[in-house]
């Protein structure tokens, strides 16, 4: 076996890769014909691969390196935590000290009374315990048949078969045997491209009372709870109308159903506020929190709690947790990415200075032939390609592959942007500075050139 670095060449990691690595949402007839793109080190917002090409990550990893690559203090926090005390768990009345100074800030940033932590590894393992904590919530308030879940097509909760069940993405469905029984879905609040010719304000409360009949069609006696992300991420940044969220808040009130927000991505200044919930004006019972927790360091995740729920829950042993539940070197090193974030002034530079400068040169693209329209909120947002603006047209089916074309053509000019169908995502570092947004913006204007002259 020889000995891979960083210095082997390119197409012999590749093929190493293809023969022995099994990518997530990966075709493996794509590795097989091109080969994965290989990262080899990061600093700031930018990637450097193996052939020597500097990247600017318009993605932030997957979502999650709010604070940029290269913080010592991260490496720092880490390598302090393992040399103290590199694992201890926390179940049977045993805790440590990284995981409870991390669940008191968490407590203390989170708003209302979101004041209880339950630690996971990651958004779906999260996502798993919301499932099993709503229906043991009402089973020890003596509601045991209050076993719905809602959900929403094309919503992404995680890959784990609850999470990958709670979300709402058919080609996830069709394979390995999801959903699991007591979901249900409503449609997305997407104007773009499902709002016909309503106004988004009628679009978004016919969407939002989707909810209610569906609550009443089951029986408000049978639900328990109703998930969506405040901004949906990998369904495409599909930032709702207005009116949407004001009534989704209305009827999960009138209804009593607890309101779950995943804010795996919108959570930790993505949206300019501390959490996507916040932005929208909601107030959840129950949050998902994982990716900018840690921007990415660590692998950890959580279920941050009201005190109602928790106190109902902590009636009973709740028998569910995870080896690395509150694992010590993931809670310092979260810790103090949120300790980077506030003496920064991270989020308020993203809410005040840098997103509201993205959102203006971002709009701009909407004067390109292709993009139909842009919309953006803090550091997430998305452009749509069509070839008729006017009718905001989808490309033909067997034109489908617009938006990977454009992904396509941005790899080439060394800037990762993400294609959802015909929508193009950007989710950059928080810590991007404006002249790099301009490199992005010039970037992606090259790429969406080049994609155009391909589909013309
Ligand atoms: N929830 C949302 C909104 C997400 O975007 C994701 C991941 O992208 C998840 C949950 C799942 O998180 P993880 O990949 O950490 O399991």
């Amino acid at each position: 076996m020889t000995t891979l670095s960083t210095n082997t060449p390119t197409a012999e990691l590749q093929a190493i890769d293809a023969a022995h690595h099994m990518h997530p949402f990966t075709h493996a007839s794509q590795l097989n014909a091109k080969g994965a793109r290989i990262i080899t080190r990061a600093e700031g917002v930018w990637l450097n691969d193996s052939d020597g090409n500097r990247i600017l990550d318009g993605m932030a990893g997957l979502w999650c390196v709010n604070v940029g690559y290269g913080r010592e203090e991260l490496v720092d926090a880490a390598a302090r935590q393992m040399r103290e005390l590199p694992f201890y768990n926390t179940f049977f009345q045993t805790s440590h000290v990284p995981a409870i100074a991390l669940a008191q800030r968490l407590a203390e940033l989170a708003p209302g009374d979101l004041n209880h932590v339950f630690y996971a590894g990651s958004g779906s393992e999260a996502n798993d315990t919301n499932l099993r904590l709503v229906r043991t919530y009402w089973a020890e308030k003596g509601q045991p048949q209050k076993q719905w879940v809602i959900s929403r097509w094309n919503a992404y909760h995680g890959s784990t078969v609850g999470a990958g069940s709670l979300g709402g993405m058919k080609g996830m469905h069709a394979q390995g045997g999801m959903p699991i029984p007591g979901i249900a879905y409503i449609d997305q609040p997407y104007w773009w491209g499902e709002g016909g010719d309503k106004t988004p304000e009628e679009f978004g409360l016919e969407r939002a009372r989707q909810l209610e009949a569906k609550i009443l069609e089951l029986g408000p006696e049978n639900v328990a709870a109703f998930i969506a992300e405040p901004v949906q991420g990998a369904g495409g940044v599909i930032i709702p109308p207005e009116t949407y969220w004001p009534e989704i808040q209305r009827i999960v009130d009138q209804y009593g159903i607890l309101l779950i927000a995943d804010e795996v991505i919108s959570g930790f200044g993505r949206t300019g506020h501390w959490f996507g919930s916040q932005a929208m004006g909601i107030k959840p019972h129950i949050m998902t929190v994982a990716k900018g927790l840690s921007s990415g360091y660590q692998p950890i995740g959580a279920s941050i709690l009201c005190d109602e729920v928790a106190e109902v829950v902590g009636n009973c042993e709740f028998n569910h947790g995870y080896t690395y539940s509150g694992h010590p070197v993931a809670c310092a090193v979260a810790l103090e990415n949120l300790r980077i974030l506030e003496d920064e002034g991270i989020v308020d530079r993203v809410r005040d200075e840098t997103g509201p400068y993205l959102k203006e040169r971002f709009e701009s693209l909407t004067d390109h032939p292709l993009v139909g329209e842009a919309r953006i909120i803090g550091m997430m947002g998305s452009i749509a390609l069509t070839p008729d603006k006017a009718s905001r047209a989808p490309f033909a089916a067997e034109a489908g592959t617009a938006g990977y074309i454009t992904r396509e053509r941005c790899f080439n000019n060394n800037l990762i942007m993400r294609h959802v169908g015909d929508r193009m995502i950007i989710s950059p570092p928080l810590v991007i500075a404006k002249s790099e947004i301009d490199t992005l913006i010039e970037r992606a204007w090259k790429s969406l050139d080049e994609a155009h002259a391909k589909l013309k």
